[in-house]
């Protein structure tokens, strides 16, 4: 039944364009799963996703509605840093303007101020988050579960030897129960948010298993880019181009997770 949920004229339908930032050398764990969800969800409520995948020296798109960035080792970490501090002011201004991005572990340390490897490698962050990572000899491993306020309770699998401390006044994603699990092994934060960015160490990949968050990021988006007409998720109608095969596929893709 391929296709079968495609809306008729979908080559119409509206645009949202959506940058896989350093899919080369920050794509560990399948993070790259994130973007093929928020691409077929982006299909299933009616729109059209168009991916960018941005690595080193790439053109930042005419157009971006949504970021996504995956983890990657100490090394990927370094070919890519200085890359990232020439989009800084960029990224910076983006995330400033509500624009919605996903960073997952290794990527999430850079979007804070600095990670200070294991080695003792100083790598500057571009600031988007307030909080800085230092590496620690003994890694945090394992699946893990944490409870956020706005998405409920959130899954995924953390592997980092880098340790996040939240600024003051930064907001988690959400708090785990194990004190050795998250963003250190000192407190009980997970991730990091500020506007519509999400930094966290959750792998999975995070978004098959937490369609709750590809919706909110999906919205951000659309909303931001359409107005608030054009809302998406269980709780709103979704654009005129969705049809009942789409809704029933997005139920079974809930109910997967
Ligand atoms: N290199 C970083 C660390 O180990 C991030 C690893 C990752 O992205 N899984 O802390």
């Amino acid at each position: 039944m391929a296709g079968a949920a495609d809306a008729p004229g979908a080559a119409d339908a509206p645009a949202v364009d959506i940058v896989s930032l350093y899919p080369r050398d920050m794509n560990i764990y399948g993070d790259s799963g994130n973007v093929l969800v928020i691409r077929r969800r982006l299909e299933l409520y009616g729109y059209r996703p168009v991916v960018h995948q941005i690595n080193q020296g790439d053109p930042w798109p005419d157009r971006a509605d949504l970021v996504l960035a995956g983890g990657g080792q100490d090394t990927g970490q370094k070919k890519i840093i200085d890359d990232l501090h020439a989009r800084a002011a960029l990224l910076r201004g983006l995330a400033e303007d509500g624009l919605p991005m996903l960073v997952i572990c290794g990527m999430y340390q850079l979007f804070g101020e600095y990670f200070e490897t294991v080695d003792g490698t100083r790598l500057d962050g571009i600031g988007v988050l307030g909080a800085y990572t230092v590496g620690r000899e003994r890694r945090l491993i394992g699946n893990l579960t944490e409870e956020s306020g706005d998405f409920g309770t959130v899954i995924g699998y953390e592997n980092h030897s880098g340790q996040t401390f939240l600024r003051e006044g930064t907001r988690p994603l959400g708090r785990v129960a194990d004190r050795e699990t998250g963003n250190n092994a000192e407190d009980t934060h997970e991730g990091a948010r500020v506007r519509n960015v999400i930094g966290t160490y959750l792998h999975g990949s995070l978004l098959p298993k937490n369609p709750v968050v590809a919706d909110y990021l999906i919205r951000a988006a659309v909303e931001r880019r359409y107005g608030g007409g054009a809302a998406v998720g269980a709780a709103v109608p979704a654009s005129g181009a969705q049809t009942e095969a789409m809704r029933a596929e997005l139920a079974r893709l809930d109910d997967l997770a």
